[in-house]
């Protein structure tokens, strides 16, 4: 209730009725403090000491924008992510942007993609001056290879595309490649959600000519802000990220294409450095824990896991569930209740987003499984730094639950 409102009916009604108004929380609280789809005060308690150290470091440094602490990131980032680039920027959005158009990409060419995902997924293409051109998901959500295979075979002059590795799986890399070998595919994988996620042993970012990562806060790797990175096992093409993400400069003072202000500071890449990136295994293993007791425990007839994707080595990023879109207000409401975080992704699919309406955009095929999955899922919360008794807590939330 906004405080204005709040001291209108103050002024009216008498004290004893005014505490009631004024605490609706206190009559309905849950029984346990609430379960957070993210929990960053926990992780600033462990991340503390390591955080301020950099940001120390930078101070005395004198130096802020580009400079070791971004080539140190970017080394020990291509390092962990078996790549033998990586380019620190400003975002994930960016991140896609500099990668297609380092690629090649020409004005108004078409762009496979997802319908089903972070709007920047499509936002990128668009800025990099691609028509995002989409076809459905499968059952777990992932960008339907099959279809993508299908449109290839028909219209050999779409040239790019950038598969989703949502919500922390791994698309069939090998599937991807074959097509990338056979149709001259040019690939960005949009790998924001699904940092160390493998594909029978196989890690993402190798079937592509490029991997975009987001180190927005709530991704698996995020930063205390935004940042991202484009990784690649071509060093021209990092070379062009490079230039591009500083204003098109080759050196100072020439500008020989047109680029952009996508810098990564070097507070950030410090940060990230010392402070995340050495824990992003342990946290990693533990979503993996979390969701492997999710899987177990989880019984409701009426609240599915989506399936994850077969031979993918996740990292959940997400835990999406299922319930039937016409029961889905009253489960969150339900979940919400006994003070859980749930989530929603993605509840519109891209192509139906009003900011696309008048450009020129293109659908394949009808994105039926795509919109099942908008109209239904539910994301459970799982971070590293849920204990079991919450986790159990979740289980059993979701298993009383009835449609
Ligand atoms: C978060 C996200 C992005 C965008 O990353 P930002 O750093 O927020 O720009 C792109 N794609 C997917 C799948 C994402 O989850």
């Amino acid at each position: 209730m906004p405080t204005s409102e709040r001291s209108v009916i103050a002024g009216v009604l008498p004290p004893r009725v005014q505490l009631h108004i004024l605490r609706p929380s206190r009559m309905t609280a849950p029984p346990s403090p609430p379960i957070l789809a993210n929990d960053f005060v926990q992780m600033w308690q462990e991340i503390e000491s390591d955080v301020l150290a950099s940001v120390r470091e930078v101070g005395e440094s004198g130096w802020y924008i580009l400079g070791q602490r971004v080539a140190a990131f970017e080394s020990a980032l291509a390092r962990s992510s078996g790549r033998a680039q990586a380019v620190g920027c400003a975002s994930g959005l960016d991140a896609i942007e500099l990668a297609l158009r380092a690629l090649g990409l020409q004005a108004g060419e078409r762009v496979l993609t997802t319908p089903l995902s972070a709007f920047a997924t499509s936002l990128a293409i668009v800025r990099a001056g691609g028509v995002p051109s989409f076809v459905d998901v499968d059952a777990s959500g992932l960008l339907r290879l099959d279809q993508l295979e299908d449109v290839l075979g028909r219209e050999p002059s779409v040239r790019f595309c950038v598969p989703v590795h949502l919500y922390g799986h791994a698309l069939d890399l090998e599937h991807l490649s074959a097509l990338r070998e056979r149709f001259s595919l040019r690939v960005v994988e949009d790998a924001a959600q699904a940092v160390g996620a493998r594909f029978r042993g196989r890690p993402i970012g190798s079937a592509g000519d490029a991997m975009a990562l987001s180190f927005y806060p709530t991704k698996n790797l995020g930063a205390l802000g935004d940042g991202g990175a484009v990784l690649s096992d071509h060093a021209d093409l990092a070379a062009t990220c490079r230039r591009l993400r500083d204003y098109g400069q080759s050196a100072k003072y020439v500008h020989d294409e047109l680029g952009l202000n996508s810098r990564l500071d070097e507070l950030h890449a410090a940060i990230l450095e010392k402070a995340m990136l050495p824990r992003l295994r342990e946290w990693t293993e533990r979503r993996c824990e979390i969701a492997r007791r999710y899987l177990f425990g989880l019984q409701s007839r009426d609240v599915t896991p989506l399936p994850a994707p077969a031979s993918s080595e996740s990292v959940w990023h997400l835990f999406p569930v299922w319930v039937d879109p016409t029961s889905r207000t009253d489960f969150i409401a339900h979940m919400r209740a006994r003070g859980i975080g749930v989530g929603v992704h993605y509840p519109q699919l891209i192509n139906d987003q009003r900011a696309l309406a008048d450009l020129p955009v293109h659908n394949w095929f009808e994105p039926a499984q795509a919109r099942r999955i908008a109209a239904g899922e539910v994301s459970l919360p799982i971070h590293p730094y849920l204990d079991d008794l919450e986790v159990d807590r979740v289980i059993a939330a979701v298993n009383a639950w009835r449609v």
